[in-house]
């Protein structure tokens, strides 16, 4: 298939991975920050293609997995009311809130609905005037775009029936808590192509800077994981520590600057949690001051809420890269993707599915010792 087997030749990889051996001297911890890489390192088995020295951390770049768990049971409480139609992607569906999911809430007789955009959801509310339409907004800088420019059109055409739920993460604040968390083992960082074609690379400077820890920005094809590893391990050998773009295809060091306007105008940054992490300070955005009447979270009240987690899941150790998915005593076994305990196993860009879809029931490690 052209403009994606070039990015599969076999030949390639392996000279590739010729040359990440001869320069690789001594051991290594490198985190790929994105679920979507994740995925593509354990389908293609590029982890277990690395010399023994490299270790693949995952890390919590699964907009699914880190939506914290009071948001979930807040969508579970809006998508309950019979006047609501509640929108969402469909892989938010299955995750476990406290009690239920929303496939729960819809099987109970609640209008939730599958949508392919947000501008979806806005066409429902203008459709259905007499419904409370509410859209589920989370993710990475990745879809915080387009869900900035679907509030900015509500409030442009005075749609006045139509509010998101809001749970929006940054990637910059998550890698720099990774850093200064006193169990931190990562020596360097896979940036997500698509987050960096919105945001450009210029934000990982000062991390760098800081840190001294390489960043190479690098896409989801095996070759581009394996070309960010490549350059990663060259930094690491040289003792550098600087951000490199290997997705140049995608990204430039900008960014999309209409976008990031969009964004700055309808969001603001604000401290957040993320699901089995914790708070991490300054790092989601909430909608600003002057489209605060589309927060569906004040619309409906749904601000105090005790939540519950399974006391089986370590997806917080998971996503935090202390504990390997097939380390969880649960997994494939408590927990699986028609099962799921925690966010990562339901989620298509969870590490725990990754693991699970990909046959990695046995930690090698484990074996070997
Ligand atoms: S395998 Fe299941 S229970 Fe274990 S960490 Fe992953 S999601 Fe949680």
């Amino acid at each position: 298939m052209k403009y994606l087997s070039e990015f599969r030749d076999e030949n390639l990889a392996k000279s590739m991975l010729d040359e990440i051996r001869r320069v690789t001297t001594r051991k290594w911890a490198i985190m790929e920050v994105c679920g979507g890489q994740t995925h593509s390192i354990i389908r293609n088995g590029i982890d277990q293609l690395l010399p023994s020295e490299i270790e693949l951390i995952h890390g919590p770049g699964c907009p699914v997995c880190v939506t914290p768990l009071e948001m979930i049971d807040k969508a579970l409480l809006i998508a309950s009311r019979s006047e609501v139609i509640f929108c969402s992607f469909g892989d938010m569906l299955r995750v476990p809130g406290s009690s239920k999911d929303l496939f729960r809430v819809k099987s109970e007789g609640g209008d939730v609905r599958i949508v392919y955009s947000p501008l979806d959801a806005l066409k429902l509310a203008s459709e259905n005037p007499t419904k409370e339409v509410v859209f589920f907004g989370i993710g990475f800088e990745t879809t915080a775009p387009a869900n900035a420019m679907t509030v900015f059109q509500a409030k442009r055409q005075g749609v006045k029936n139509f509010s998101m739920l809001v749970s929006h993460v940054l990637v910059p604040p998550a890698i720099e808590a990774i850093l200064n968390s006193p169990h931190n083992r990562v020596q360097a960082f896979l940036a997500a192509g698509h987050v960096c074609s919105v945001m450009g690379y210029w934000q990982y400077e000062p991390l760098v800077e800081k840190y001294k820890v390489p960043i190479v920005v690098t896409g989801f094809e095996p070759l581009d994981v394996l070309e960010g590893i490549r350059r990663t391990i060259l930094q690491l050998e040289a003792g550098r520590g600087e951000v490199e773009n290997a997705y140049e295809r995608a990204v430039n060091y900008e960014g999309n600057i209409p976008a990031q306007n969009l964004l700055k105008q309808v969001f603001e940054v604000t401290d957040q949690k993320w699901r089995g992490i914790g708070l991490i300070p300054a790092s989601g955005w909430k909608l600003g001051e002057s489209y605060r009447e589309f927060d569906a979270a004040i619309k409906f009240e749904v601000a105090d809420i005790q939540t519950q987690e399974s006391a089986l899941c370590h997806s917080g150790e998971v996503l935090q890269g202390m504990l390997k998915p097939n380390e969880c005593p649960a997994f494939g076994k408590e927990c699986t993707p028609r099962k799921p305990l925690g966010a990562t196993m339901v989620s298509s860009e969870g590490a725990c599915a990754a693991y699970y879809q990909n046959g990695r029931f046995i930690n090698l490690e484990v074996v070997r010792k």
